[in-house]
């Protein structure tokens, strides 16, 4: 994002950020460069203990099948972004981002479109991003961990990438605060306080929680799951302009994290994607400058459970775990010996009847954005969403300065 300097006779435009997993701390660390805004991050909770705090950080944009337009372009800012970013916060904060630059293996089964699979090769070759399409014989020569006669070949992305969720949250809030974000943890949010305009819209003026408040030019919604009732607090009670309701639904994911008596491979070791799920390598070969020394464990998961037709997530079984790690276990057989360390779950924001994420402004109001349902890639779409936020932030600016002259 490109700098900014305000004028000394302009004020700075308050932006609070509801929510504070990946969502809200990339945008407020984005946010807080731009010497226009001040920033106030509100959550209810530690940052990361949402959905973020489950991801296991996988990033597959080349390998996607998105080829061009806006969904393309999405996965490849946050590609491109973290790029930089991991290495631009390890510097300010001292801290490390375990960041897995070893690029992602995907298997192909029965029914894979191999043909499909070459023509993708052929789009990224013309945008200058490698995909290698390898045969059987190729993937047991380079890839001996994985053994399985159901494998039909493989697609290596090079450019695809796996980084730590929870430490890049951390990171982004320790930037943010040097930059002079503001953050307020455990604000249960219970109302706003709005007004009618003049263009027959809404402004929400003030933010409460117990017995304290905040009142912002604009307002950020960046809270998953949490998103669908804080519009329904926003919903305006005495007027005939209606807020449509948010419906994002729970999608639970339940993932382990296993421990093995050697590394499947001492070859530099990529994200393993089979069957939809991922074996994630979270030692110190895949994380050059990573200070614990973990060479043997990786991350298996997740799993995929919808919520019920009333939008309740599923209960947590114990079956469709064990059914992810027999998967796992069924191409790469290695993963016999290991010793499972613990298992972990969490709940991804999926809008309900369209697609994510939502970037919005929402209905009826002129100062709220919504930032949030990224169901299953908010990790990888962080950094388009901060950008998205921050193009719209700067146009309402703009709009206000042009007026008022
Ligand atoms: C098991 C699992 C694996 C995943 N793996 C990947 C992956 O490999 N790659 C990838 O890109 N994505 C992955 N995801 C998806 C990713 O985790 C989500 O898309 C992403 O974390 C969404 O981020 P968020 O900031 O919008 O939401 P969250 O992380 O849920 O953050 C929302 C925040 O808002 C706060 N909040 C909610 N309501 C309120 C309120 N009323 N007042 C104040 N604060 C509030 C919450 O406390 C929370 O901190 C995975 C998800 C799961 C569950």
């Amino acid at each position: 994002m490109q700098p900014h300097t305000s004028s000394l006779m302009t004020p700075k435009t308050h932006i609070a950020i509801i929510g504070c997993g990946i969502i809200g701390a990339l945008t407020a660390y984005e946010l807080s460069q731009d010497s226009r805004f001040r920033i106030t991050v509100l959550d209810r909770q530690q940052p990361a203990q949402g959905s973020t705090g489950a991801a296991l950080g996988v990033l597959m944009g080349v390998i996607s099948h998105k080829k061009k337009g806006r969904r393309w372009h999405r996965c490849w800012a946050g590609l491109e972004r973290y790029e930089t970013l991991v290495s631009e916060l390890e510097a300010i904060t001292g801290e490390t981002i375990p960041f897995n630059q070893n690029g992602l293996l995907r298997l192909c089964f029965e029914g894979d479109d191999m043909a499909g699979w070459q023509r993708l090769a052929e789009v990224r070759a013309k945008q200058e991003l490698p995909l290698e399409v390898l045969s059987p014989a190729e993937l047991a020569e380079r890839y001996p961990q994985v053994q399985s006669d159901d494998v039909i070949g493989a697609v290596y992305s090079a450019r695809d990438r796996q980084l730590h969720p929870q430490a890049l949250v951390q990171a982004l809030v320790q930037a943010a605060q040097l930059n002079g974000v503001q953050f307020h943890i455990d604000t249960d949010i219970s109302h706003f306080t709005t007004h009618a305009t003049d263009d027959s819209s809404h402004h929400c003026q003030t933010i409460h929680w117990g017995d304290q408040s905040l009142e912002a030019d604009q307002i950020i919604l960046t809270a998953g799951l949490g998103s669908s009732p804080l519009v329904q607090k926003l919903q305006p009670v005495d007027e005939a302009i209606t807020t449509p309701a948010l419906d994002i639904r729970p999608v639970l994911g339940q993932a382990l994290h296993i421990s093995l008596p050697q590394p499947l491979s001492l070859k530099p070791q990529p994200v393993i994607n089979g069957q939809d799920l991922h074996i994630a390598p979270i030692g110190s070969d895949c994380f050059a400058s990573f200070r614990r020394n973990r060479p043997n464990e990786y991350w298996i998961g997740a799993t995929v459970e919808l919520p019920d037709d009333a939008g309740n997530p599923p209960e947590l079984e114990q079956d469709r775990l064990d059914a992810l790690w027999q998967t796992a276990l069924s191409f790469c057989p290695a993963l016999a010996d290991a010793t499972i360390l613990r298992s972990w779950s969490g709940l991804r924001p999926r809008p309900e009847g369209r697609p994510a994420p939502i970037l919005e402004p929402l209905t009826g109001y002129d100062n709220v954005l919504l930032a949030t349902g990224h169901y299953r890639n908010g990790v990888l779409l962080a950094p388009a969403s901060a950008q998205w936020v921050q193009a719209e932030l700067t146009a309402r600016l703009e709009a206000r300065l042009s007026a008022q002259q």
